[in-house]
């Protein structure tokens, strides 16, 4: 049986990039494996649209950059604002509030993105030294227009450093960290990057680099981004063993990743988002959320009467297909596929055929 990975993350991943990651390690610290470490940093440049940032590669999930970019960047009697679209905008808070932070902010309706006034306004009475995106939240799979949020905020309150979550987007939507004006990006390598969950990545900006150096000791030492960037600089010094043989994997996975080109890529995410959606139309499957803002790296599709969620996706499994549930209260309403990586169209084809069968029965 032909078994396809469909969730938003983990996704599938490629045959070259498994046969990577299953050689043997060698020293974290060699000359041999610095190379692995400076191409990946060479190639994660152009995915993020930076030319001077700091790239780090962490051993870890999408969760850690984010607490890493939030404890480097801000002081006790800072403030930060939280911009959320759901689920894993709202994680932001749960790090700002664990780790004793002050913060605020602005929350969308799920499937909706947050009006630019709002936005103005909270900028305007109040000076907040943080702020976050999240680019693609992965539980309502909406696409935040970062390039008019980044606007406002430099517009009234230019010295604030922004934070954009790329877990759900780096690799599968455009990315421009410097045109837009981002100090840091960070992301996971188990999404649209097409390698095993396991890689926290995050590019840093000299603005935020500098104002990690101006915080002292930020009672974190694993997650110091200062201390990470001694050895992305030069591998050959020891600050924590690297993940060797994902960075073989990362490596290769950009390399394919480049060779396909990204805007050709960005391309396929938005043609097969497109695809499936109208495939997904014919037999009664709406996409969840303002179709202006949708993101070509998932879906959420909503059930249409009559069909259970848990007997759905079970009847899906058997059959090789995995999606994954909604999230909170949209659990049991949506199914969630994700498209981004290394799936194919005809893939998605081949899981809708399975969706169909599904569906009759
Ligand atoms: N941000 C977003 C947008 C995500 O989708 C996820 C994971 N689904 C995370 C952060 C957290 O990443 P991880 O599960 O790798 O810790």
């Amino acid at each position: 049986m032909r078994e396809l990975l469909l969730i938003p993350g983990p996704t599938p991943v490629n045959e070259e990039v498994l046969k990577e990651i299953s050689k043997q390690p060698i020293s974290h610290v060699s000359k041999d494996f610095a190379v692995y470490i400076e191409k990946s940093i060479e190639y994660l440049r152009e995915i993020f649209g930076t030319k001077n940032s700091s790239v780090l590669i962490i051993p870890g999930s999408g969760t850690i950059a984010m607490e890493i970019a939030i404890k480097n960047l801000l002081s006790k009697n800072e403030k930060a604002l939280v911009l959320s679209h759901g689920f894993f905008g709202d994680r932001f808070l749960e790090i700002l509030e664990e780790d004793g932070f002050n913060y605020d902010f602005i929350q969308s309706k799920w499937g909706e993105v947050i009006d630019l006034d709002l936005i103005r306004e909270k900028l305007k009475k109040e000076h907040f030294a943080l702020i976050t995106i999240t680019h693609v939240d992965t539980s309502t799979g909406i696409l935040a227009p970062v390039e008019d949020y980044m606007k406002v905020i430099k517009e009234i309150s230019p010295d604030s450093l922004v934070i954009l979550d790329g877990v759900c987007a780096t690799g599968g939507v455009e990315e421009k960290m410097d045109d837009w004006g981002i100090d840091v990006i960070l992301t996971g390598s188990q999404k649209a990057l097409s390698v095993p969950p396991g890689l926290a990545i995050l590019s840093v900006s000299e603005k935020a680099l500098e104002k990690r150096k101006s915080l002292g000791k930020i009672g974190f030492y694993y997650g110091d981004i200062l201390r990470w960037k001694v050895t992305m600089d030069d591998p050959t010094k020891y600050f924590a063993t690297h993940n060797t043989n994902y960075t073989f994997g990362l490596k290769k996975s950009l390399e394919i990743i480049l060779s396909e080109g990204l805007q050709e890529r960005y391309k396929r995410h938005f043609e097969n988002a497109k695809f499936i959606r109208d495939k997904m139309k014919e037999i009664g499957f709406e996409v969840f959320g303002n179709k202006k803002y949708l993101a070509p790296t998932l879906s959420l599709f909503i059930y249409p009467e009559g069909v259970d969620d848990e007997n759905f996706r079970k009847e899906l499994s058997y059959k090789g297909i995995t999606v994954a549930g909604g999230i909170k209260d949209l659990k049991g309403k949506v199914f969630r596929m994700g498209h981004m990586g290394e799936v194919k169209k005809e893939e998605l084809l081949y899981a809708f055929e399975k969706i169909k069968e599904v569906i009759k029965r």
